[in-house]
């Protein structure tokens, strides 16, 4: 296939009347079109106005899908105990089956064609299984909580970890290496030391596992951290083994100097999310001091519950935004560093090599983007407009592996509107049995 248009191949890179042909599940050639047509005069040609990397969730919670809306205007451990995980204890494994589909749809029509997912303690094979079916690249893990944790969702060491591992064998390197598993302890407020220690000798007996866990977002979760261990949260998570090139931490708002230093001599990988910053008032995380020490900032939409979209366009704009804000500086997290972070750092935070450009060689993971609206006349300049002006609605063609996933506003190969209806009813009994209260007018 040939995918023509203006091609975005990377942060740097823009080929006007460009075109990108795709081989199987890898991209063969990118260049100019009419070269490229002479060299594969019988590919299928489609056309778009701008062709572009998918884009990376390096940071979401499909299966809070379901809560899209219950807890708005709240902070995160408010938000967290009273709501969120509540929700995540009511939900049995048709509950989870359809937050998880909902929430890779949500990706694959808004542009997201790989997440970096944190799952739930519980039916997380769920998960895994839509992974598979919807078509997205993922990373993924069961969560991990043994200790100060709601009924329903506290478990033993021994019994969560051995979990983690049984999905380890059943998963990782699934649908021919595009689902991958990441161990996840939920935070360090609630997993023990044996825990997180244990969650680290787990992703070291299996080649290619990583790990992924929140961390630092909240001054009160740092207290918390530090009251139990002595220790400032970054630096208790790299004692217990979760820093490295294989950790990707979500926030990473509050850092001293020291926990910068130690993500940046590990290789830690960070993941921003500056709307789920802002919306839960957690702080502004120092995206421009991380990215000058050379540590790897990834961008994330982090859960519905406290986002409200999975929608990546609108998280780019957010994170130049809120950074030149906080520096008072206008040069800040310019376009293309921005779209580095949502690609290439994207695919450091997944753990998926040959990924996050459009370049011969790399995985076929493309999104086609109209520009034939208001909003995007006129249209200097394609990364400006990728940045700061387009919308996850305007993608028009998503593809995964070579696989054509969505087209002209329908999924591929799934009943869209079958996912919405299921995902409706289930959020619905799940908000109820949880007694959740929304401030939904009766
Ligand atoms: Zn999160």
């Amino acid at each position: 296939m040939l995918l023509a248009g203006t091609v975005v191949a990377d942060s740097e890179t823009v080929i006007p009347d460009g075109a990108v042909v795709v081989e199987g599940k890898t991209i063969a050639a990118v260049g100019e079109e009419t070269t490229l047509r002479e060299r594969y005069p019988d590919h299928e040609r489609r056309a778009f106005d701008i062709v572009a990397p998918g884009l990376v969730g390096g940071h979401v919670h499909s299966v809070q899908s379901l809560g899209r809306g219950i807890a708005d205007d709240d902070a995160l451990l408010d938000w967290l105990f009273d709501a969120v995980l509540p929700m995540e204890a009511a939900m049995d494994a048709e509950a989870t089956r359809a937050a998880a589909e909902l929430g890779y749809l949500e990706c694959l029509e808004s542009g997201t064609t790989t997440v970096v997912d944190h799952l739930s303690v519980n039916h997380a094979a769920e998960a895994f299984e839509a992974a598979i079916e919807t078509g997205i690249r993922a990373r993924l893990g069961k969560v991990l909580m043994d200790r100060d944790s709601p009924d329903g969702l506290l478990e033993e060491t021994d019994a969560a970890l051995a979990e983690s591992e049984s999905l380890i064998r059943e998963y990782h390197g699934a649908a021919d290496g595009r689902v991958r598993y990441a161990v996840t302890p939920r935070f360090a407020v609630t997993c023990t030391e044996e825990c997180l220690r244990g969650c680290r000798e787990l992703a070291d007996r299996y080649d290619g596992v990583t790990i992924h866990t929140h961390a630092s977002e909240n001054e009160d979760e740092i207290e918390t951290v530090e009251a139990d261990t002595g220790k400032r949260n970054v630096l208790w998570l790299d004692e217990v083994g979760l820093t490295g090139p294989d950790v990707t931490l979500a926030h990473c708002v509050h850092t001293d100097e020291r926990e910068r230093e130690v993500l940046a001599e590990t290789d830690t990988v960070v993941t921003h999310c500056p709307s789920s910053n802002m919306k839960l008032a957690s702080g502004i995380a120092p995206v421009q001091d991380y990215l000058d020490r050379g540590i790897a900032v990834a961008l994330g939409n982090d859960g519905p519950p406290c986002n409200n979209t999975l929608d990546a366009f609108t998280e780019m704009r957010q994170a130049s935004l809120l950074g030149k804000v906080d520096a008072r500086d206008p040069t800040r997290l310019p376009a293309g560093t921005v779209l580095e972070m949502a690609t290439e750092n994207g695919a450091s935070a997944a753990g998926f090599d040959r990924l996050g450009t459009l370049e011969a060689g790399r995985r076929a993971d493309v999104i086609g983007v109209t520009t034939d609206l208001t909003r995007a006349t006129p249209l200097h300049d394609p990364l400006s407009h990728l940045v700061y002006a387009a919308h996850g609605d305007d993608v028009v063609f998503t593809m995964v592996d070579g696989e054509i996933r969505y087209a002209d506003g329908e999924h591929v190969g799934i009943d869209a509107a079958a996912v919405r209806e299921r995902a409706t009813r289930q959020a619905k009994r799940v908000v109820e049995e949880a007694g959740i209260e929304t401030d939904a007018p009766v």
